[in-house]
């Protein structure tokens, strides 16, 4: 016996009618990212894992442990095959395309959002997938732009309140941290590491590694008992240096005067390399442990890390299968079916190239229409129709004669008897 295939672990279908919702959320993304004049950008699902490598951070768990990373086949004997990657995030991509096509030399600010899966081979539970899907945006351009400028951090940090507000997400934290400088870090890790060396034995072992081979992580630590201890820990707050806490203090005022609510967070360093400054999170208790709408934060040395020019930028992304999530938990949500306008049942076979005629017609006029089949009996007509559709259209000989057709609506119960010039009226009621 043949073995039945699954979709792989950690990856899933979409089905409809959970679909539509994704598309909402989508079309709102869009709308709202236009207003903001960020325009679209779509690259290439996988990448040269070098890419990923300098640019998320050879150090990070999605580099080390979670890429999907195949050796292509080579071109000719006497070449190295390449090495590739199915992207685990966007930002990486999105820099190299802003350095590829030199939009840098066009001297403007580059605001660019991109939807679309990404992949890490992360230990699959609620939330939490193989393949997901983010929808992400970055500003970035020379610093004659105005790229570097915590304006730019504010205004990202605003568009993101408005986004979740406007798809109906009540009750999210914006939490705000800056990671300083790649300086600032540097002092604050060595600050860390002699901190934590004489309390690391009481740590987890996760975190007694860390304090050795990354000081930062330990502030990720989720195990109850180490709280009390990194509590005590420095802050990295206290690492800035004046250029740093200046424009950390800006971001701030700006959300204050926008009125964008936000919650100090000194713990939050988020787990990509490549991040400089502000840091920030939008979570949502309705998700549980994985509670992280999405994430973002600046990259002032992420072009430069990949071999580009000076191109300070700040972004994020949005954890799509979360806010499907978060919405489908919110009691708000539409989750049923819209239904649509109406259901055409021919009465036997012969009519059926009359039926797909006057779908034809119907649909072109813009409403929704199910075609159902000759061969049915009228009442299996009538039982598919009423799961689908508002109403339904019985086509007979004598109605494709007459012109005047009998229509059902499945709300009211009531049957009337409209002629053709005044059924597309009819339907959309
Ligand atoms: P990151 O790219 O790690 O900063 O993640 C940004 C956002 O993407 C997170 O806040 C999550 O909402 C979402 N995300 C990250 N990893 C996954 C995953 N494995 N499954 C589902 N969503 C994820």
């Amino acid at each position: 016996m043949s073995q039945t295939l699954k979709a792989v672990r950690g990856t899933r279908d979409l089905l409809p009618p959970e679909t539509a919702l994704w598309n909402r959320i989508e079309a709102t993304a869009r709308a709202v990212f236009a207003r903001y004049n960020f325009g679209e950008i779509r690259t290439p699902i996988f990448e040269d894992t070098l890419l990923f490598a300098r640019g998320v951070g050879e150090e990070t768990d999605i580099v080390s442990k979670e890429m999907y990373t195949w050796e292509d086949r080579a071109r000719a004997a006497s070449e190295k095959p390449q090495s590739l990657t199915l992207r685990p995030e966007n930002t990486a991509g999105v820099v190299r395309a802003y350095i590829e096509h030199k939009l840098g030399e066009t001297g403007q600010l580059q605001k660019l959002y991109y939807i679309g899966p990404q992949f890490r081979r992360e230990r699959p539970q609620k939330g939490r997938y193989r393949q997901f899907w983010q929808i992400g945006a970055e500003a970035i351009g020379p610093q004659s732009a105005g790229s570097e400028s915590p304006l730019r951090d504010a205004e990202v940090l605003e568009m993101l309140s408005s986004l979740l507000n406007e798809l109906g997400i009540s009750g999210w934290t914006l939490e705000l941290n800056s990671v300083g400088s790649s300086a600032d870090r540097a002092r604050y890790n060595d600050a860390l590491r002699a901190a934590l060396e004489p309390v690391a034995s009481q740590l987890c072992a996760d975190c007694q590694r860390r304090a050795v081979t990354n000081p930062l992580r330990v502030l990720d630590c989720k195990v109850p008992e180490d709280q009390a201890i990194i509590e005590t820990l420095p802050k990295i707050a206290e690492y800035l240096d004046e250029d740093s806490k200046k424009h950390f203090d800006a971001v701030i005022a700006a959300l204050d005067a926008a009125g964008v609510p936000y919650h100090l967070n000194p713990r939050l360093v988020r787990g990509l390399d490549y991040y400089t400054r502000t840091t920030f999170e939008f979570t949502h208790g309705g998700l549980g442990a994985q509670n992280a709408l999405l994430g973002g934060g600046r990259y002032d040395g992420l072009s430069e890390a990949i071999g580009g020019p000076k191109a300070p930028g700040i972004g994020f992304a949005i954890g799509l299968d979360r806010l499907v999530l978060t919405l489908q938990g919110l009691e708000t949500t539409e989750t049923i079916a819209e239904k649509i306008n109406a259901y055409i049942a021919p009465l036997g076979e012969t009519v059926n190239p009359a039926a797909l005629k006057l779908a034809r017609e119907l649909r072109r006029a813009g409403l929704s229409v199910e075609l159902g089949d000759g061969s049915f009996r009228l009442k299996k007509s009538f039982e598919a129709a009423d799961k689908v559709a508002r109403k339904i259209v019985i086509l007979g000989e004598d109605e494709v004669q007459s012109g005047i057709l009998t229509v059902k609506d499945f709300s009211t119960g009531a049957q009337t008897k409209v002629p053709r010039a005044e059924l597309d009226r009819f339907l959309q009621q």
